[in-house]
């Protein structure tokens, strides 16, 4: 057996370079995913039942990302709250489907209720079941929609989604905070490593690849985009504000809303009332207000990102930057390390 190394977003740096950038507003972040899907802010947000409803959704699109409205509900509910997202302002509407059952009336309904984009979003894309429902979905929705499809964590599942009609793909297995796919399975790749092997293939440039699971910070981002990713997709940085779906939820005064795995039996018990293979975690997760602040920030994070490397757009930024791994020294070093002394005021 020969073990490939593998790497992660904290085993490697960005090395800065000569730069002539004075202001963060000469950069432009955006990605084209084609089919008229073009991002300012290429993130995208989860379809998780504790990430993005109609709220979100408009949410990411005025902030020039884009929502995907879960399917862990009935195609009618579904639909009405992708009308909600219409009716309140969003152009670009994302929605979620599944791969048997009620997929191909769920997708036809979707799509006449006004989402612009469809996402097959599976545990593991890289399946018979998702080549079947590619080629049925084709069949009988034609090319004029957008397919995002995933997730899948190797240059192979990457090229055979393509194969199979996908417009973009999500990469990632076992990379998400609340994710327990790893220790659950003993399968899994780091999200880093998955979107280098996958941005290796001819096809990148023509199909976006969306770097998922596991981003915890605008420098991750950075790294995803320098990996070779067109968009990245975020739920722990999006969960517990204003706009992710859930009640607020006061413990010893203070206010969490729940964020949970798909997987996670809390999540498993509500969308099939039982539970199979666990494969998620359940949280409560700080209150965190308005998405629209965390999302300047990311935002903000990005393009200093690219200023670093002194380029002015991601596609120059991908063929400019330079990365290196860096030890469990330069691991601490990286990380704000004052409060090892003192108090965080
Ligand atoms: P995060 O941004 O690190 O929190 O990761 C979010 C991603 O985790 C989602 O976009 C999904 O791809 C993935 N995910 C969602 N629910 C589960 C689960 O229950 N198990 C494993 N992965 C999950």
């Amino acid at each position: 057996m020969k073990f490939k190394q593998s790497l992660s977003f904290d085993d490697v740096l960005l090395v800065p370079k000569m730069s002539d950038i004075s202001s963060r507003s000469e950069i432009d972040t955006s990605s084209d995913l084609g089919d008229g899907i073009l991002l300012s802010l290429p993130i995208i947000s989860s379809p998780m039942d504790t990430v993005t409803e109609n709220s979100m959704t408009v949410a990411m699109d005025r902030s020039g990302g884009l929502g995907i409205i879960h399917r862990y509900n009935t195609i009618e509910d579904q639909c009405a709250i992708v009308r909600d997202a219409q009716e309140m302002g969003a152009s670009n509407i994302g929605a979620a489907i599944g791969v048997s059952g009620d997929y191909i009336e769920r997708a036809r309904s979707l799509k006449r209720a006004g989402a612009t984009m469809l996402c097959i979003d599976i545990a593991h894309g890289h399946h018979t079941l998702m080549r079947h429902a590619l080629t049925t979905l084709r069949n009988t929705l034609g090319h004029d929609i957008h397919i995002m499809a995933g997730n899948v964590a190797t240059k192979k599942g990457y090229e055979d989604l393509v194969s199979w009609g996908a417009s973009s793909v999500r990469v990632g297995i076992g990379g998400g905070s609340i994710c327990s796919t790893r220790v659950q399975t003993g399968h899994g790749v780091p999200t880093f490593q998955s979107v280098l092997d996958c941005a290796d293939s001819a096809l990148t440039g023509e199909i976006p690849i969306v770097a998922d699971g596991g981003i915890k910070n605008s420098g991750d981002i950075v790294k995803a985009i320098a990996a070779g990713a067109d968009a990245v997709m975020i739920g722990s940085l999006i969960s517990g504000t204003e706009e992710s779906p859930g009640e607020k939820i006061t413990r010893d005064g203070l206010v969490y809303k729940e964020y949970r795995g798909m997987a996670s039996s809390r999540a498993q018990i509500s969308w099939r009332g039982r539970v199979a293979s666990r494969e998620g975690v359940a949280a409560l997760v700080p209150y965190k207000g308005p998405v629209e602040g965390i999302l300047k920030s990311l935002e903000a994070g990005i393009k200093s990102g690219l200023s670093y490397t002194g380029c002015r757009s991601i596609s120059k930024f991908q063929a400019t930057c330079e990365m290196i791994l860096q030890t469990s020294a330069g691991i601490v070093e990286s990380n704000t390390h004052v409060f090892s002394r003192g108090l965080e005021i």
